[in-house]
């Protein structure tokens, strides 16, 4: 066979794509935007226009230096998202979502109410900041979308309000909270109705009564808190996180009374505040800002080991998401379960307790409830510290929704539909995260928290006894 000669000076380097191909894929993908975005520009318009500031913060670049122009379109953040799983919509997945605020900062469409419902409707869950093969974080770019569209939102003022001032002033927010909860289950869920209206949120309807008994945490302490043995063979601090110091004070004092059997001298500073999470999600970011540097004055100059929280959703906040809000985190924030995972692999090493072979018979299954920000947010393999507690991971994982609480119940309630089946065959559902913990208890799941499980085996006589 005769073989086409190429000229050496005209020839393409290899993997260089021919012009020809270049304007083919950019047809493509122009084809792909207009069918994305064409949907809301159309009779969609929320009357009012983007602020020239908010739409300059959209097309600001990363801290790595990325930008939404810097998106190639490939789709691989696509195949992760939960979202977009439920919908096989692409105006639903982070590609589409970063396609929708770059028209949207671009001046193509206007703020509209289709496109504050697909920006809303996003968990917040990082899956798509870790399948990125250029390395833009999508959710970067979905908060600041959240920060710039924070004014047409009307129909969530009062949300915004209402945890603006409860996370400012805790006890009065608590206060509130009981309020409501007592209400709610004392008058027929007419009041519920009431709240559903004003609140287009369920937060009036916890799984939990707020704890209104005494708490050495951090939240309610008066004063700086040091508990621990006289002579303590190390030194760490707490970051409680609200849902641990308000909604499920367990979780935070099994954390405290097994981190001082442990030896150590426990610091809990007083006055720390809310991570700030639910405060950007809800477009706060000036707000989050300011609790990101209130807590890494009180956090960030500690000499302790590290700063361990029984939440992975403020660890990623405080250690890695600060970065986004002040240029700079709590580098020794640590989520508790890779804390304890490396002491006790040390103390099973030397000779811990057997397994209790809760999988046996079925009747004691422990399944796990993997947390989407100590998987994708801090990066963390909980394999063997499943295998140490002899938990089971489910046949399907999945995300539980809690992202997307305050800002879409309809997917927040589809994806725990997903959770109470594939959990149907568990005598608990064990997890990491305080939140994913309420959001599965709201589907009737029974949990526990992975230090409760720990606390049983490793550290019993830490145990407190039933409360009357
Ligand atoms: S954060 Fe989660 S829900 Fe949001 S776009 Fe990324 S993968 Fe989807
Ligand atoms: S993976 Fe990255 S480059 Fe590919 S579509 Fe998603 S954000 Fe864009």
């Amino acid at each position: 066979m005769k073989m086409k000669k190429t000229d050496p000076a005209t020839a393409r380097p290899a993997g260089e794509i021919s012009s020809g191909r270049l304007r083919a894929i950019a047809v493509l993908v122009r084809e792909f935007e207009r069918e994305v975005l064409g949907k809301l520009i159309e009779g969609n318009s929320m009357g009012k226009d983007l602020a020239p500031g908010a739409r300059r913060r959209l097309l600001e670049e990363d801290a790595a230096g990325l930008s939404l122009e810097n998106c190639a379109r490939c789709g691989s953040c696509k195949a992760r998202c939960p979202v977009y799983e439920i919908t096989k919509n692409e105006a639903f997945s982070p590609r589409g979502r970063l396609m929708l605020l770059k028209g949207l900062a671009e001046g193509r469409i206007s703020p509209a109410g289709g496109l504050l419902k697909r920006i809303s409707a996003c968990l917040l869950c990082g899956r798509c900041d870790v399948s990125c093969p250029v390395g833009i974080r999508p959710t970067e770019f979905i908060y600041r979308g959240r920060e710039a569209l924070r004014k047409l939102d009307t129909g969530r003022l009062m949300l915004r309000t209402a945890l603006r001032m409860g996370l400012r002033q805790p006890a009065f927010g608590l206060g509130a909270a009981r309020f409501l909860f007592l209400r709610g289950q004392s008058d027929g869920g007419k009041w519920n109705e009431f709240v559903k209206k004003v609140f287009p949120a369920d937060i009036a309807f916890p799984t939990r009564l707020p704890s209104p008994r005494p708490s050495f945490m951090p939240g309610r302490s008066r004063q700086t808190g040091v508990i621990g043995p006289r002579k303590p063979s190390g030194r760490v601090a707490v970051f409680a996180g609200c849902v641990a110091n308000y909604l499920v004070p367990e979780t935070g004092e099994a954390l405290v009374s097994m981190l001082v059997s442990m030896g150590y001298e426990v610091v809990m500073p007083r006055g720390e505040v809310c991570c700030g999470m639910p405060l950007r999600g809800l477009g706060l970011a000036r707000e989050a800002e300011r609790f990101a540097a209130k807590n890494i004055e009180l956090f960030g100059k500690l000499n302790v080991e590290a700063v361990v929280t029984p939440c992975p959703t403020c660890a990623d906040m405080i250690k890695n998401r600060y970065a986004e809000l002040t240029g700079g985190g709590i580098e020794k924030a640590m989520d508790s379960t890779e804390f304890f995972l490396r002491k006790l692999e040390g103390k099973v090493a030397g000779g811990g307790p057997e397994p209790d072979g809760h999988s046996d018979g079925g009747k004691q299954r422990l399944i796990w409830h993997e947390p989407c920000h100590l998987r994708y947010g801090l990066g963390f393999n909980a394999g063997p510290v499943l295998a140490l507690l002899d938990i089971e991971r489910p046949v399907e994982a999945g995300c539980c929704g809690l992202g997307a609480r305050l800002t879409d119940a309809e997917t927040s309630e589809e994806l725990l539909s997903g959770r109470v089946i594939a959990y149907k065959d568990a005598a608990r559902v064990v997890t990491a995260c305080p939140g994913c913990r309420m959001q599965l208890e709201r589907g009737g799941i029974k949990t526990a928290h992975i230090l409760e499980i720990i606390e049983e085996r490793f550290f019993p006589e830490t145990i407190p006894a039933p409360r009357d």
